[in-house]
Parts: structure tokens; sequence; C-alpha cells
């Protein structure tokens, strides 16, 4: 299918809805040059993810997991959102979705100009940490100094607790509170839009199947096949920017 046939249908969805939800996953974000941690030949197939389980009864696995992700901060403190982000904080700026689900843990979503309340971190974000005992959020700059002073981790500040980044991660249970927002935000919308994602990591990627349950049409946009193509109302095998860009502003147009 061309480009533009692309465009036309995605853009023939977005009009016909009344509300519609946005999920992502790493594909979104690949576009603003951050690596998909579990595609082929991504991070996590060299390097193992650090457990849970692991973090919080091994100082040294803690050392670990703060160097690998100050190794990281050059990229993250300097990707901006490009043009799918920048579409979707449109959808939402301008009413037609009323809120953001997202696997990734970048906060481009918020950095694009989407706000806080309307978008849903299921795995939370690697932009700030949070105490493990009091959920006191904590700024990344003054652990990384302390570590690099001291060659550990601060505590809490108040409560002593153990600091790490706000991520979920494996082994690690899913935060309540979004897995709701997650769920009422997918029961009430009428178009499930999946940008981005393979659609493989449960739970998350039960949401497109409770939308379309619940009567919701579902679209998926993802340079690959997904496992829930064959359910879908549309499927786009096809680079997200571009095509949503073109896709929103038809709508601009109409
Ligand atoms: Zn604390």
């Amino acid at each position: 299918m061309s480009m533009n046939s692309d465009i036309a249908d995605l853009a023939e969805f977005l009009d016909a809805a009344e509300r519609i939800v946005v999920f992502t996953g790493a594909g979104i974000s690949t576009e603003s040059g951050i690596p998909d941690f579990r595609s082929p030949g991504g991070i996590w197939t060299k390097m193992a993810p650090i457990e849970f389980q692991d973090f919080v009864s091994s100082a040294e696995m803690r050392k670990e997991a703060w160097r690998r992700r100050f190794a990281m901060e050059e990229m993250f403190a300097t990707v901006t959102p490009n043009l799918g982000h920048k579409a979707v904080a449109e959808l939402v700026r301008t009413g037609r979705a009323s809120h953001v689900i997202t696997q990734n843990i970048d906060n481009l979503h918020q950095d694009s100009g989407v706000p806080d309340e309307r978008v849903i971190e299921l795995h939370g974000n690697t932009r700030y940490a949070k105490c493990l005992d009091s959920g006191a959020r904590a700024e990344l700059p003054p652990i990384r100094s302390h570590f690099e002073k001291t060659g550990e981790p601060p505590d809490c500040q108040f409560c002593a607790g153990m600091l790490k980044t706000a991520t979920i991660s494996f082994g690690q249970s899913m935060p309540e509170i979004e897995m709701a927002r997650a769920e009422s935000a997918t029961r009430a919308c009428d178009l499930f839009l999946v940008l981005g994602s393979s659609l493989v990591v449960y739970p998350a990627a039960g949401f497109p199947l409770l939308a379309k349950r619940r009567g919701a049409k579902l679209v998926i946009v993802n340079r690959e096949e997904t496992p829930q193509d064959e359910v879908a109302d549309l499927v786009l095998h096809t680079e997200i920017g571009p095509t949503l860009r073109g896709a929103v502003d038809r709508l601009k147009a109409g």
C-alpha cells in the first residue's frame, strides 16, 4: 500500500472516532533515536536486565543499575519528541484523544505537550527516581553527583529508603493506579490506536483486546507484524511519524 492510501485510511478512522485512546510502545520513540531494548540486537539481548528482586537484595546490583542508567543519561537528556509524538499531542489538545497509555519510560509524550494527567505510564518513567518505601520523588542529577563522589547511590532524603528510577522493572508489580486508569480509559474509548508496540508484553498488551471486546475500533501502526493484527480493523506496517502527521493534517483540513 502506498503512503498516501495509508494516510487516507488512518485519517478516516481518526475522523470517525468520538474518543480515541492512543497506546504507544518503543516504536514511536525509536524514531527519536531511543533504541528498543527488547528488539533483536537491543541492549537486553546483550546484557540481561536487572530484576527487581536482585535490585532490592544486592548493593552491587543497585550500583550496576545506576551505572547503566547514568551511561544512558546523555541520550535520555537530549532526545526530543518527533513528528509522531507531536501528532499525538495534537490529538489530545484538540480533544479527539482522551488519554495516551504508554509502555515507554522516556517522558517524550509529556515533553511534546501532553498534560501529565492525560499520560498513563504503564512501565513508569526513567527521567526521575522514586523511593521504594515512601514513594517520594527524587531528581537524577543530585543522585548522580552523589554516586560519582562516593560510589554509592544516596538514600531517600525523607525516610532513608532505597531510591530507584521510577520505572517498573522485571519482577516488579504493575502500578495499580496506572493500570486502573488505563482500564477505564480503554473502556470509554471508541477507537484504540496502537503506535509502535509489538503487543507481546502483558498485561499491557491486554488493553487493545479489551477495547475490541467493548466494541471499539482497533488500529495498529507498527513496523512489524503483531499478534493482534488479525483482530484489528486497520493495520499499517509503516513508520509512525510521517503517517500519523499526514493523517492528523487531513483532519485539520477537513
Ligand atoms: Zn523515602
